[in-house]
C-alpha cells in the first residue's frame, strides 16, 4: 500500500548512486525527506547500458565506503547488473524513502513564500528543497553531421547493446572514450569488420607497477582535482574493465582488425571523411599514458613504496599502417559499412526545472552543487565540485557536502531569537496556565518541516 505524501522538507529526484547517496546522508542528519525515480532504482546501470559492461573501476574502489560488493571479488570489476544490484541491497541497507514509478514533471518556485511546487506523474508534492540527481548522462548527443542516409543504421552507443542488434556488415564507431572502444573492440571480436574513429583522449595504464590506475589516480589526487586543465574539455578517457580489465592500446586494436581513422570531419551521402589528426591523437595518448607512469614511478620513490618495477609498460610498439597512413575519406557503402555507433558523449536536460539557477546557455548555475536559487541543490554533475563528482564513490561525498548544507540551512530557519521565544513561552503559558519549554522548542522544529 503506498501512503500519499503531500509534503516533504527535502525532495530528492532521482534514485541513482547519487540520489540514493543524498539520501544516505539525510536519513543520517535526521532530513525528512523523499526520493522520487521514474523508473527503478539504478536504472541506467540496469537497462540503459550495453549488456556486457562491467565497471570501469575494480570492486574495492568503484562502490560507496559503507557496502562492499557481496558477490564480487574486489579486485574485479562489476557487471551491470552486479552495479545496479548493489545499489538496490545499498538503499534497503538503510530503509531509503525511495517511491519508484513517479516522474517530477515541473519544479516552480512557490511565490511569497518559502519551497517548491513539484508536479509530479502521482500529483503536487511541496518541498522546501529539491535535490536534482537525474544524472550526469541524460540525453544521447548525436552531432549535427550526421548523415541522412536511410539505408545506414545509426544508434548512439547509449541504445547499444550487442552485436546481434546491427545489421549484417561492417561498423563505424565514432568517438574513442571507454564507450567507443569497448564497443568497437566486442563488435571486432564478434567478426563484424569496425572502423574506429579517434579524437582526443587520455588513456591511463589500467594498472602499474601492481596497482590499479583508480588508486594512482587517488594517491596522485586527480580524482580531487577541482577544474579541468586548460584546453582538456574536449578530451575523453579510454579505460576498460571488460574481459578481466586491461589498457585500452589503439595499437593492439589495430593489429587485432579494427581500422583506426581520425576525427570524423563530414559526410556526404555516403562518403565520410576524417581529419588527419589520427596519429597526433594516439601520440597525445600515449604523452598522457606515459606521463602516469612518471607520475607513480616518482610518488613510489618519494614514499619509498615498494612496489614491483615494470619498466616493460614503457614500450610503445611501431604505429601500425593506418597509423602512419590514415584513411581519409571512406565511401561507407563500397566499404560495406552498414551503421555508425555515435559513442559521441551526452548532454543534461532540465527542461522541467523551472528556477533561476542556470545561466544563458543553460548550464547549472552552482558552487559545489549548491545552486544559485536558494533550496535547489544539483548532485551527480561531472566536475560538480572535483573530477569524481560524476563516478560512484566520487557522488558520494558530494552528497555528503550538499547535506551538511542543508542541515545548515534548517537551523538558520529553525531559529528564534529571545523576543519570539518569550513571546511564545508567554503564548503556552496562558493558554495552560504555566511555563512549558518543551512545547516551545516543538513550535521552532515544526516551522521548518
Ligand atoms: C557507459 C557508462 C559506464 C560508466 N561506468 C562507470 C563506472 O564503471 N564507474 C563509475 O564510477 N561511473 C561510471 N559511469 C558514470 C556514472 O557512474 C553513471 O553515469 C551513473 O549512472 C550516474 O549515476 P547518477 O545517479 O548520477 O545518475 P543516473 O544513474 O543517470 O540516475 C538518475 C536517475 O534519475 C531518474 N530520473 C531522471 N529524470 C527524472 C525525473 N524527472 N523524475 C524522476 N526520476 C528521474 C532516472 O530514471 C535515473 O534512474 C558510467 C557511465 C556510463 C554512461
Amino acid at each position: 500500500m503506498t501512503v500519499e505524501i503531500k509534503a516533504t522538507d527535502t525532495l530528492v529526484v532521482g534514485a541513482g548512486q547519487a540520489g540514493i547517496a543524498m539520501s544516505e546522508h539525510l536519513g543520517k542528519l535526521g532530513v525528512p525527506h523523499l526520493v522520487l525515480e521514474r523508473d527503478r532504482i539504478a536504472e541506467r546501470w540496469r537497462t540503459g547500458r550495453w549488456d556486457s559492461l562491467v565497471a570501469n573501476g575494480p570492486a574495492w574502489h568503484d562502490r560507496f565506503p559503507n557496502l562492499e560488493f557481496a558477490q564480487v571479488d574486489p579486485d574485479a570489476f562489476a557487471s551491470k547488473d552486479e552495479v545496479a544490484d548493489y545499489f538496490v541491497a545499498y538503499a534497503k541497507k538503510f530503509d531509503a524513502p525511495i517511491r519508484t514509478g513517479v516522474e517530477v514533471k515541473r519544479v516552480v518556485r512557490n511565490a511569497g513564500r518559502q519551497g517548491f511546487t513539484v508536479e509530479t506523474s502521482e500529483g503536487i508534492i511541496e518541498a522546501n528543497r529539491v535535490v536534482v540527481a537525474t544524472g550526469p548522462f541524460q540525453r544521447p548527443v548525436i552531432p549535427p553531421i550526421a548523415p541522412k542516409s536511410a539505408s545506414l543504421t545509426q544508434i548512439h552507443s547509449a541504445d547499444y547493446r550487442n552485436p546481434a542488434q546491427l545489421p549484417e556488415g561492417g561498423v563505424l564507431v565514432v568517438g574513442a572514450g571507454s564507450s567507443g572502444v569497448q564497443i568497437a573492440d566486442e563488435l571486432q571480436r564478434a567478426g563484424r569488420r569496425v572502423y574506429l574513429s579517434v579524437g582526443a583522449h587520455d588513456r591511463p595504464p589500467r594498472a602499474y607497477r601492481g596497482r590499479d590506475f583508480c588508486w594512482w589516480l587517488g594517491v596522485l589526487g586527480e580524482w580531487d582535482a577541482e577544474v579541468m586543465k586548460p584546453g582538456r574539455e574536449h578530451v575523453t578517457i579510454a579505460v576498460s574493465g571488460a574481459r578481466g580489465g586491461h589498457t585500452v592500446d589503439f595499437r593492439r586494436l589495430a593489429q587485432q582488425g579494427i581500422t583506426l581513422v581520425g576525427l570524423t570531419k563530414s559526410f556526404d551521402d555516403h562518403l565520410v571523411k576524417f581529419e588527419a589528426d589520427l596519429a597526433e591523437n594516439i601520440a597525445r595518448g600515449d604523452e598522457n599514458y606515459l606521463s602516469l607512469l612518471d607520475a607513480a614511478d616518482a610518488y613510489a620513490a618519494r614514499n619509498g613504496l615498494d612496489l614491483p618495477e615494470e619498466p616493460e609498460a614503457r614500450i610503445i610498439p611501431a604505429d601500425p599502417e593506418c597509423v602512419t597512413h590514415p584513411v581519409l575519406e571512406l565511401d561507407l557503402a563500397k566499404a560495406g559499412v552498414t551503421s555508425i555507433i555515435w559513442a559521441t558523449g551526452y548532454a543534461v536536460d532540465f527542461g522541467w526545472l523551472q528556477v533561476d539557477a542556470f545561466d544563458e546557455k543553460g548550464k547549472p548555475k552552482h558552487q559545489r552543487g549548491v545552486a544559485t536559487e536558494p533550496g535547489i541543490y544539483f548532485l551527480g554533475l561531472p566536475w560538480l565540485s572535483r573530477r569524481g563528482s560524476a563516478f560512484i564513490w566520487g557522488v558520494w561525498h558530494d552528497a555528503k557536502h550538499i547535506a551538511d548544507h542543508i542541515v545548515t540551512q534548517r537551523k538558520y530557519l529553525a531559529y528564534y531569537d529571545t523576543p519570539q521565544r518569550h513571546m511564545d513561552a508567554k503564548r503556552v503559558e496562558s493558554a495552560e496556565g504555566g511555563p512549558d519549554d518543551s512545547r516551545v522548542h516543538k513550535v521552532s522544529e515544526m516551522g521548518v518541516n
